[in-house]
C-alpha cells in the first residue's frame, strides 16, 4: 500500500480517484483549496484513518511524506479558470513547481493532469501525442492551456534535470457524477437546463464536436500511469467517441424526457472546432481503453444531477 497525494481531490475527478483509491486500502492525502471542490464529495472517507483532507493552496509550498503525488489542482472548466486568470496560472506554474520540488525531495512519483487543451484549436486530427498544438498565447483560454503546457515542461524538465520519476496525462473532455451544476461545462449546462426544461443552450451552429469519456474509465487510466513502471508519456485519456454539441443536446433532451429547445448562442473565442483523441498510445503502453458507452455514462450523470437538484430543492 502506497502514500498518495491528491491535489484537487476535492473536485470532479480528483474525488473519484480519492474513491478509487481509498478502496484499494491506500493512505490518501487530498490537499484542495476548494475553489471549485467541495467537501461533500468526500465526505464518505472522513471517518477513515487513512485519509486525510488538508486545506491547501498549491501555490504555496507544502512539507509532506509521499510514494506517489497525483497533480490535478487547477480549475477545468473555462467558467471558471477565466475567473481569475492571473491565479490560473500561479496554480499551474507555481503550483506544478511546488509538487515537483516536494517528489524531488522525497523522491516520490509525479502524475501531471494535463489536458487536450495543450493541441488548441488542432490541425490535426484526431489529435495524437507528437501533435504540437494550435494555441493562442494571449486569447481567453490561455491562462489553461498555455499554463498546462508549461505545466508539462516544468515535468519533463524536472525529469530530466532531477530525475523526478514523471508521468503526463492529456485528459480530453470527461463528464460524470458530481460536475457542479454551475461550471458552465457543456454536459453538466445541459443536463440541468433540460432537467429544469429551460432552454438548451448551444454555442454557435452546433456543429463543433467533441469526445466524451466516463469518469471512472478516466480514473482508470490515471491509476495505470501512475503504476506504468517505465513510460513516461505523455499519454491521451479519454473516449474518441466524437459527436457534435448539437448531436449530444438531442441526446440529452430524449434521455431526460424534456420539453426544452435548443437555443444558439455566440460561440465563446478560441472555441476549438473538433477535438477527439487519439488513444493508440494508451492502449499500446497501458493497455487502456474506455469501456462505458455515453448512453451509459450519462444515465448514471442524469440520475446524481436529478438527485442532487432534488436535495436542493
Ligand atoms: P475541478 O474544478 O472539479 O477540480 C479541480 C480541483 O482543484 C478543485 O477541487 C479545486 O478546488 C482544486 N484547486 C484549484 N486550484 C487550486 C489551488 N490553487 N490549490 C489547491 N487546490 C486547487 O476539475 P476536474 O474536472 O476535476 O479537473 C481535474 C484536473 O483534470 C484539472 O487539473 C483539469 O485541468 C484536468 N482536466 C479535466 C478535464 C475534464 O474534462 N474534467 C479535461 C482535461 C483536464
Ligand atoms: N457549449 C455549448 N453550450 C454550453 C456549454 C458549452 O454549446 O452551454 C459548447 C462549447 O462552446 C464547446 C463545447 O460545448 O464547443 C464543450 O464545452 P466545454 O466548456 O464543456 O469544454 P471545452 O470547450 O473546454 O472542451
Amino acid at each position: 500500500m502506497a502514500r498518495i497525494v491528491i491535489t484537487g481531490g476535492a473536485g470532479f475527478i480528483g474525488s473519484h480517484l480519492t474513491d478509487t483509491l481509498v478502496a484499494s486500502g491506500h493512505e490518501v492525502t487530498v490537499l484542495d483549496n476548494l475553489f471549485t471542490g467541495r467537501k461533500s464529495n468526500l465526505v464518505q472517507h472522513w471517518n477513515n484513518p487513512k485519509f486525510e483532507f488538508v486545506r491547501h493552496d498549491v501555490i504555496e509550498s507544502v512539507l509532506l511524506e509521499a510514494e506517489q503525488v497525483y497533480h490535478l489542482a487547477c480549475p477545468a472548466s473555462p467558467v471558471h479558470y477565466q475567473h481569475n486568470p492571473v491565479k490560473t496560472i500561479k496554480t499551474n506554474v507555481m503550483g506544478t513547481i511546488n509538487m515537483l520540488g516536494l517528489c524531488k525531495r522525497v523522491g516520490a512519483r509525479f502524475l501531471l493532469a494535463s489536458t487536450s487543451e495543450v493541441y488548441g484549436d488542432p490541425h490535426e486530427h484526431p489529435q495524437r501525442e507528437t501533435y504540437w498544438g494550435n494555441v493562442n498565447p494571449i486569447g481567453p483560454r490561455s491562462c489553461y492551456d498555455e499554463g498546462k503546457r508549461v505545466a508539462e515542461t516544468l515535468t519533463e524538465s524536472y525529469r530530466l534535470q532531477n530525475h523526478v520519476d514523471t508521468r503526463i496525462v492529456r485528459i480530453f473532455n470527461t463528464y460524470g457524477p458530481r460536475m457542479l451544476f454551475d461550471d458552465g461545462r457543456v454536459v453538466s449546462n445541459f443536463i440541468v437546463q433540460a432537467l429544469k426544461g429551460n432552454d438548451i443552450t448551444v454555442y454557435g451552429d452546433g456543429n463543433q464536436t467533441r469526445s466524451f469519456c466516463y469518469v471512472s474509465d478516466l480514473v482508470a487510466g490515471l491509476i495505470a500511469m501512475m503504476q506504468n513502471e517505465s513510460f513516461h508519456g505523455p499519454v491521451n485519456l479519454g473516449n474518441p467517441n466524437e459527436m457534435t454539441i448539437a448531436e449530444l443536446a438531442k441526446l440529452i433532451i430524449s434521455m431526460t424526457n424534456s420539453k426544452s429547445k435548443l437555443r444558439h448562442e455566440n460561440l465563446p473565442k478560441d472555441d476549438p472546432v473538433r477535438r477527439k483523441p487519439d488513444i493508440t498510445v494508451a492502449g499500446r503502453e497501458l493497455n487502456w481503453k474506455p469501456t462505458v458507452e455515453l448512453k451509459q455514462g450519462l444515465t448514471k450523470t442524469i440520475a446524481d444531477f436529478e438527485q442532487r437538484l432534488r436535495a436542493e430543492g
